[in-house]
């Protein structure tokens, strides 16, 4: 993949912008965050909060099993997997709703506006995603082009997730974007060949994004929705 592209070239090209879902579209890290270091905490497993932001995109068993190698010196057990993955999840269905991000609808309105596909690629396994995305985002997103764990043998940072992505619009790696807020996810997106802009909606400093291979690192949804489109804008679609 041709990474020297110019903006100018990709801006010509562009036919979908293709968005991770936690952290990105909805503010719903730091309630991630929350249950995965406390359901852990049950399990004598710690887990900082920075560590959940540092695996996110991880499937839940992943996840559990790097803890689980560092404290007990072996993977978990399914039944252990199971009894953890549950606790965090009673855990983050017990916490107040998550928001939409602010600035996402102000991006999302852009786009479509432009004329582009709006993809979701999430690693999430959520059932009624489809109902909750809809609800936030009206008119935004058609079940057609969405990825969520159920399509996909692999999670982030392996590129599957996203080349389904740029399988289900129909479209080539050069004429996408992705928006990710997590190293893996950007690690993803990038092994699939794709200009990846990083929004930084968490504790982790830049550089941890940058490290990861994102094109462009933004402050905030509310800044790149702000900016989307200016002539002087870094990326000047
Ligand atoms: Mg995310």
């Amino acid at each position: 993949m041709n990474f020297e592209l110019n903006n100018f070239e990709l801006t010509r090209r562009l036919k979908a912008v293709l968005f991770d879902m936690d952290g990105v579209l909805f503010d719903s890290m730091p309630n991630h965050a929350y249950a995965w270091s406390h359901a852990m905490t049950d399990f004598g497993l710690k887990m900082e909060p920075e560590e959940v932001y540092m695996n996110e995109g991880r499937t839940g068993k992943g996840t559990i099993n790097i803890l689980s190698n560092h404290y007990w010196g072996r993977d978990a057990t399914d039944e252990e997997v199971e009894q953890i993955y549950e606790a965090k999840s009673a855990l983050f269905n017990s916490l107040p709703e998550t928001q939409p991000m602010p600035g996402a609808m102000d991006l999302l309105e852009k786009i479509r506006a432009q004329g582009l596909m709006r993809v979701i690629v999430t690693g999430s396994a959520t059932h009624a995603l489809l109902d909750r995305v809809n609800a936030a985002f009206p008119d935004i997103f058609s079940p057609e082009l969405m990825v969520t764990a159920f399509d996909v043998r692999h999670g982030k940072p392996n590129p599957e997730p996203y080349l389904m992505g740029l399988k289900k619009a129909g479209i080539q790696a050069s004429e996408a974007i992705v928006v990710e807020n997590a190293p893996l996810g950007i690690q993803a997106a990038r092994a699939a060949g794709i200009f990846t802009i990083a929004v930084n909606t968490g504790p982790l400093p830049d550089s941890v994004l940058r490290e990861a291979g994102a094109n462009l690192v933004m402050p905030s949804m509310q800044y790149l929705a702000d900016h989307w489109g200016e002539p002087s804008f870094t990326f000047n679609i």
